[in-house]
């Protein structure tokens, strides 16, 4: 049935683009969103092997992962260091949106921090060059978004930030990569011992209009404005899904935000 396969197509699509988000600060939808992420939908079901039963000598099969714990670790940024707000954006970079939000920043005369994922640095490393070229801070946030980085073993953990850290470099050599966020906000102690020993400090944020969720623009200026202090961290994304709501927010955001507290960079 054709309608069928297309609308079980397009809810796969739903999924996994809603999957990619930070679902951070609410802690029921943190717990509700990690399994389309942490599944690929892609993965096949593994083939029918004719093993008969499970016997002794089978080796276990993966290692399991550590629980999230419930509080988030000590030691995480959750401030920008000064009186003035940051701004955070996560995912990218993409070529649909990380131009317009550093078009907006530039006319702004604004700085922010960008959160990049390792495979789409790869990708488009022109971008990763631009974002460094036009005074902004970058951050690593993993290879591919994984929500369970920090539950992994340790070698897993600094092998992923290694390899997400050699292609910003190799998009922009010798731009200091300063921060590390994990995707999802699902931070352990074990991810926060890796990320300083490579020298990235831990970035979380304070503020958070889920805009991965696709709320319309109007929702995530009135999420932000009502959030926002002075030294507020604010998390959005330049990637992931439709930005469109995003990049309409920031548009009335960024002027905003300057005018009443100074848009700053992280220190
Ligand atoms: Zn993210």
């Amino acid at each position: 049935m054709r309608p069928r396969t297309l609308l079980a197509f397009a809810l796969g699509l739903v999924l996994l683009v809603t999957g990619c988000g930070d679902p951070g600060k609410n802690p029921g939808k943190a717990a509700a969103q990690p399994s389309a992420s942490a599944a690929p939908a892609s993965t096949p079901t593994p083939s029918p092997s004719p093993k008969p039963r499970p016997s002794r000598t089978t080796p276990p099969p993966k290692p399991k992962l550590r629980p999230v714990p419930k509080k988030l670790p000590a030691g995480l940024h959750r401030g920008s260091g000064s009186p003035g707000v940051a701004l955070t954006f996560d995912d990218g970079p993409d070529p649909r949106y990380t131009p317009q939000i550093l078009a907006q920043l530039r006319a702004a005369r604004v700085t922010a921090t960008f959160c990049v994922v390792g495979r789409q640095a790869k990708r488009y490393p022109q971008l990763v060059a631009q974002i460094v070229r036009e005074g902004h801070q970058l951050c690593n946030h993993s290879w591919h978004h994984d929500v369970d980085l920090g539950r992994r073993p340790l070698a897993e953990i600094r092998a992923d930030l290694e390899r997400t850290n050699r292609a910003i470099r190799a998009a922009a050599p010798g731009a200091p990569i300063t921060w590390f966020r994990q995707p999802g906000g699902r931070w352990t102690a074990e991810e926060l011992t890796v990320a300083r020993q490579l020298g990235l400090r831990p970035l979380h944020w304070s503020v958070d209009p889920q805009d991965w969720d696709h709320p319309p623009a109007k929702t995530i200026i009135k999420r932000v404005e009502s959030a926002t202090h002075h030294g507020s961290v604010v998390l959005m994304h330049d990637a992931g899904g439709d930005r469109t709501q995003t990049m309409a927010a920031c548009r009335r955001l960024i002027p905003d935000l300057k005018r009443r507290y100074g848009i700053v960079r992280l220190r």
